[in-house]
């Protein structure tokens, strides 16, 4: 594992236009992906025993991202809290909710700070996802 020495050397030189750099960086980014992914799927098997530890890997996740700038993927993205860092698992850390005011959007609640995160659905794909997954209760009534 490069230090963070190597690694601001490693853009400078990249921004040079280096082609063993821009490889070396690829390099860099493939095995943070690598272990961003490994790390979410740790961090689901460990949040129904292990909350606490589940937000650690998404804490080291991040950190991972944030440091090669690497992207999380989109459906890990809305795995965490975005203000707490908390990792979110619908009915156990999360509290997910239909709602058909203005557009439909799906309500995305943390349950350890309360931080709400609103994503816009598909109008199709809300009405099958819905039913399938047992969620037109609550929120989901016509208005
Ligand atoms: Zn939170």
């Amino acid at each position: 594992m490069p230090s963070k020495k190597d690694i601001t050397t490693a853009s400078h030189r990249l921004k040079q236009g280096d082609p063993a750099m821009v490889r070396h960086a690829n390099q860099i980014r493939e095995i943070a992906q690598q272990r961003i992914v490994h790390l979410f799927c740790m961090a689901e098997a460990a949040s129904h025993e292990r909350p606490d530890l589940a937000d650690r890997y998404v804490e080291m996740a991040v950190r991972i991202a944030r440091r090669t700038r690497t992207r999380i993927p989109a459906h890990m993205k809305r795995c965490f809290c975005r203000s707490c860092g908390a990792y979110l698992a619908p009915g156990r850390t999360a509290r997910v909710r239909i709602n058909r005011r203005r557009s439909t959007h799906l309500t995305v609640t943390c349950l350890r700070c309360g931080n709400i995160s609103r994503r816009g659905v598909a109008r199709r794909a809300h009405i099958s996802s819905a039913s399938s997954a047992g969620l037109d209760h609550d929120t989901c009534r016509p208005q």
